[in-house]
């Protein structure tokens, strides 16, 4: 489709408006339809629209928007409705013109706005040479909001920077950080008593280690403490006045100072719960409610327009009481092991219900602050790319998000096991727009990509979904709570549907990947089976690792699987039974796990 002339007034100032118009024209000229009814095109600035909308008018075809952002938004909804592209994966786009939309005279869709105000994913790696091909796909699925360590937000070139911010993607410079705002080689020497106490003792923190438990946090109750930590954020929003919402997370582990006044405010007694993994510590809410009240107080003072975010997790997974999220205040809420064969509204579901209630507390505590979702839309890291096929439930979990006055919904992700859940993180990008079951995304997705397979590619999806299911009405999202209650037929069941479905497409394309994903699942299975049989060790593990490695597809982290296949050798080497990551704790729950769940 050529379209010979288009009109942006709005252009020449900015690169979000540039961008939209070269957009269209390209992904027009792309697509292999020839429609006669647009010859030009006009972008219309409408400040009093809510959201955006397309039309055509006498062989023009005219976007109204409100926002910038809504410009490039109309563009690629055009582009996917009438156009045929399917953006399911970030550089692997899909053009299926048999399934676009014919287009007629009036009105094509709109006024089109989110259900979900903030939208994006939790990046917990470094910015590299893939990441200007995220942005690109955030946009075109109109995701706004991402969320990196400070330390790697540190690192963005300009470019970068800008290239994300064009595309109207915000970006949140945060995540665990005690240690960056208050760095141990820095402090150490001149305040231990910004350090937490533990036995007695102020511990002395370790540069660069990321260690679990008491070792690195910090005495949050000091007042000098938290002045340090305003200045501190003050400080980095000058030097980075783009960054609007900066975080305030413990680093990751359990433990507080155990100082006097710090032991005040909690009793270790009342512990957490079962669902939120935390039933062997005791709750945390209200000492980091506190400091984070305090702290955030003082930074609408010191450094007015940044908002500050805290996470609720684990052993401080519900608020606190009397605590209240103000206007300059966001808290991100994870719900860690969540079960995935449960959509979150589920009743019936333990922990699922019980994150609802901490959820909904979180809600109720809202004074013109925000709460986002954290999600795991790809199990969690160490599941490994195992199945987690969420599609009917993305849209059902988004809507009760709007019903309830969710404000964001992000999800972690990689972009190397896309093959295993990109379809997820598509549906989540399409829920937050869509007030319906999505039926009609799903339908339309699997027919731009799978094309006159795409009845098969939901049954192989269902049997994929059917297994997880297989393995108890629950499942929590760690490789032996799959692999220990599902039958290893079925693996091999489900990897010849893949084979089959594969047949006829492209190297690259998702369908081609899918049986590179289901022999792994296979192989996986078998090992783990092998293992329990006293089969398989050391050598078979090795050899599996090798395999995986040399996996050139998009279906696992390998990062991630060199941490568990580590801990596995390691219980080879010490005699010791392997249940995940030998992490004590951790393994009891998943001991009471396997009588629980089945
Ligand atoms: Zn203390
Ligand atoms: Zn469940």
């Amino acid at each position: 489709m050529f379209i010979s002339k288009i009109l942006c007034n709005g252009k020449r100032t900015s690169k979000t408006l540039t961008l939209a118009v070269s957009e269209l024209k390209k992904l027009a000229a792309d697509c292999g339809i020839n429609s006669k009814k647009i010859i030009s095109a006009e972008f219309r600035h409408c400040p009093e629209a809510e959201g955006y909308s397309a039309r055509v008018e006498s062989k023009k075809l005219i976007f109204g928007y409100m926002q910038e952002i809504d410009a490039l938004y109309a563009v690629y909804d055009f582009a996917s409705d009438y156009l045929g592209y399917c953006f399911w994966g970030p550089g692997k786009s899909v053009l299926a013109p048999a399934s676009a939309l014919k287009i007629e005279d009036g009105l094509l869709f709109g006024p089109r706005k989110p259900l979900i105000k903030r939208r994006g994913f939790i990046q917990e790696f470094p910015f590299n040479k893939d990441s200007r091909i995220l942005a690109d796909w955030m946009a075109k699925n109109k995701l706004n909001y991402l969320l990196v360590w400070m330390k790697y937000y540190d690192k963005m070139s300009p470019q970068l920077k800008q290239y994300f911010n064009v595309r109207g993607i915000e970006i949140e410079s945060g995540h665990h950080n005690f240690s960056y705002w208050i760095p141990g080689e820095k402090y150490a020497r001149s305040n231990p008593d910004f350090f937490a106490m533990k036995d007695g003792e102020r511990i002395k923190p370790s540069p660069g280690k990321s260690e679990l438990l008491l070792s690195e946090q910090l005495c949050t109750t000091n007042p000098e403490l938290r002045r340090e930590i305003v200045k501190r954020m003050a400080e980095y929003r000058k030097n980075n006045p783009e960054v609007k919402t900066l975080s305030l997370i413990p680093n990751d582990g359990f433990g507080w100072c155990e100082c006097e006044k710090c032991s005040k405010f909690y009793d270790k007694n009342k512990k957490g719960g079962f669902y939120s993994v935390s039933e062997h510590v005791y709750k945390a809410g209200r000492i980091y409610h506190d400091m984070v009240a305090d702290v955030a107080s003082q930074l609408s003072e010191k450094s007015s327009g940044t908002n500050l975010t805290l996470c609720a997790y684990v052993n401080y997974c519900a608020p606190s009481p009397g605590f209240k999220l103000k206007e300059n205040m966001a808290v991100h809420f994870a719900p860690y092991w969540r079960c995935i064969n449960h959509s979150v509204g589920e009743k019936s579901c333990y922990t699922n219900s019980s994150y609802l209630k901490d959820l909904k507390a979180w809600l109720a505590a809202k004074k013109g602050g925000e709460v986002n979702i954290y999600e795991y839309y790809m199990g969690v890291n160490l599941y490994l790319s195992l199945p987690m096929v969420h599609h009917e439930q993305i849209f059902e979990e988004a809507a009760l998000y709007h019903k309830l006055g969710v404000d964001g919904l992000l999800t972690q992700f990689h972009l190397p096991h896309w093959t295993a859940y990109g379809l997820n993180f598509y549906m989540m990008a399409k829920a937050c727009w869509n007030s319906d079951s999505g039926k009609q995304e799903i339908d339309a997705a699997f027919n731009k990509i799978f094309g006159a397979k795409a009845s098969d590619a939901k049954k192989f999806y269902r049997m994929l979904r059917k297994l997880q299911e297989s393995a108890g009405k629950c499942l929590i999202p760690y490789p032996r709570a799959l692999l220990l209650r599902t039958k290893a037929s079925d693996y091999r069941k489900i990897h010849d549907a893949a084979k089959k479905l594969a047949a006829g497409f492209p190297e690259g394309s998702l369908p081609a990947e899918l049986p590179f994903w289901t022999e792994y699942l296979l192989k996986f299975k078998t090992l783990f089976d092998d293992y329990h049989n006293a089969k398989a060790g050391e050598k078979e593990i090795e050899a599996f690792i090798r395999w995986c490695k040399k996996l050139k597809h998009s279906v696992l982290v390998e990062g991630k699987l060199d941490y568990l296949f580590g801990a596995w050798l390691e219980c080879l080497k010490s005699n010791k039974e392997w249940l995940h990551f030998n992490l004590d704790w951790e393994d009891d729950y998943i001991r009471r796990h396997d009588k629980s769940l089945n």
